[in-house]
């Protein structure tokens, strides 16, 4: 069979869906597109700059990266990435500089990429249908796994691929798992035109991250291209009324706080970091809008009784704390399914090489939710020494 004719072959069986255009539905889309398959993306969002896109990425070698050249793209990715990201420095709550990792010259094993910049690399020609959130999921009808949509209409498809995220609405059709509340709460905000605007803390984040830790709480600034800098304050807190934090805190950071009003969220924040050195206290003045977002996990290991037709992949199937793994995972998962799916000809092949991605998914899913898990308890952690072990023991000497 000459080759078109082969891939078309394939379409006509196999209907395939993914639902959420994130790094995992996209690079899953963007690789089964590199072997001529079509598939449908279901992107909620009505159009690719609905929201923010969120702060750097550091795409792994052997993660990200490996999942980029599955996709054929790891040469674009190269041209637009930051090595010199992979910059670290770590400093007293007094600002005394404890530890300061320079990028090592040559060095690609993590380099940093915007989010916005990753999402229109992973879009390129892809066709994606935006505004069409997905309700629900039901598989195992006549004709195949049926998809509801938030307007009210449905779609049948052979596989569908649940790419949408920590409160997935295809999860359900595999598995009665829900995230849970880790205990730290993160709050975000940002800098645009530092090196103009705040000189002084340019260079104090430099070209990659800085980051402070006291106790149960921790301060990360991390620099984006175009001179934008994301700013993170994590520290543990209940979910409702926070009453063991300080006063201004709890009068500004509680589950009821309105986020817009950012002076009440930054006194906040400066009552919980007070005493800390003014020049990293002034990222917190400077910070624009206040994005708060409680750090919820899936349980570990999170596995499923396979269900034939639907599968998840990225943070849908493995929800963990977000010390740069989450995404990576995000993307190899979705190159691993897409080549898969590639690879398999009848619908029992579909199948049976939906349930392999899975064991090989869950295996390594499982092994850095262990990880990051344990690394969020070591970073917002009563003794903010063991956050510098952490570095020290992962950080190229
Ligand atoms: C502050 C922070 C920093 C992080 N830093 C890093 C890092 O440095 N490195 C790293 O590897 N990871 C990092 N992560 C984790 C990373 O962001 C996630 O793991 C990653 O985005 C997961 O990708 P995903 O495609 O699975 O899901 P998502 O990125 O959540 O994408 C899901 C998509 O599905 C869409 N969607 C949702 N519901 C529906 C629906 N019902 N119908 C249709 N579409 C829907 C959403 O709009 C979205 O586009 C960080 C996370 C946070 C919070």
């Amino acid at each position: 069979m000459r080759r078109l004719d082969k891939i078309r072959c394939i379409d006509m069986r196999h209907r395939i869906a993914v639902v959420g255009g994130g790094p995992a539905g996209l690079t899953f889309a963007r690789v089964l597109h590199r072997h001529g398959h079509r598939v449908t993306v279901l992107e909620r969002d009505p159009a690719p700059g609905a929201r923010p896109p969120g702060g750097s990425l550091d795409l792994h070698e052997r993660l990200g990266q490996l999942a980029l050249d599955k996709a054929g793209l790891l040469a674009e990715f190269e041209a637009l990435s930051r090595p010199e990201g992979q910059a670290m420095r770590i400093l007293d709550t007094d600002g005394t500089v404890l530890r300061d990792w320079p990028a090592r010259p040559g060095d690609r094993a993590n380099p940093e990429i915007d989010r916005g910049q990753l999402r229109d690399l992973l879009l390129g020609p892809l066709d994606v249908q935006w505004g069409r959130g997905v309700a629900e999921v039901v598989p195992g009808t006549r004709d195949g796994v049926l998809v509801r949509f938030a307007d009210g209409r449905q779609e049948t498809f052979d596989l569908v691929a649940g790419a949408d995220g920590a409160w997935s609405r295809v999860r359900p059709a595999v598995s009665s798992a829900t995230p849970h509340y880790t205990g730290v709460t993160l709050v975000e905000t940002s800098l645009d035109d530092v090196d103009t605007r705040h000189p002084g803390l340019a260079r104090l984040v430099g070209d990659g991250a800085m980051a402070v830790y006291g106790v149960n709480r921790n301060l990360v600034a991390q620099r984006n291209s175009g001179g934008h800098v994301k700013v993170y304050a994590y520290f543990r807190a209940p979910l409702d009324r926070q009453t063991d934090l300080d006063a201004g805190l709890d009068a500004g950071l509680d589950a009821g706080l309105d986020m817009a009003d950012a002076e009440a969220v930054r006194s906040g924040l400066l009552a919980l970091f007070d005493g800390w050195a003014a020049p990293v206290l002034d990222l917190l003045r400077h910070g624009a809008a206040f994005v708060r977002r409680p750090l919820y996990v899936l349980p570990v290991p999170h596995t499923w009784t396979h269900v034939p037709g639907v599968t998840l992949m990225g943070d849908a199937a493995h929800l963990m704390p977000p010390l740069g793994a989450g995404a990576n995972l995000a993307m190899l998962d979705g190159a691993e399914l897409a080549e898969a799916v590639a690879a398999a000809s009848g619908a029992g092949d579909l199948d049976e090489a939906v349930r392999a991605f899975e064991e090989r998914m869950w295996a390594r899913a499982g092994r850095w939710a262990e990880i990051t898990t344990a690394g969020l308890e070591r970073l917002v952690s009563p003794d903010p020494a063991e956050a510098v072990t952490l570095f020290d023991e992962v950080q190229p000497s």
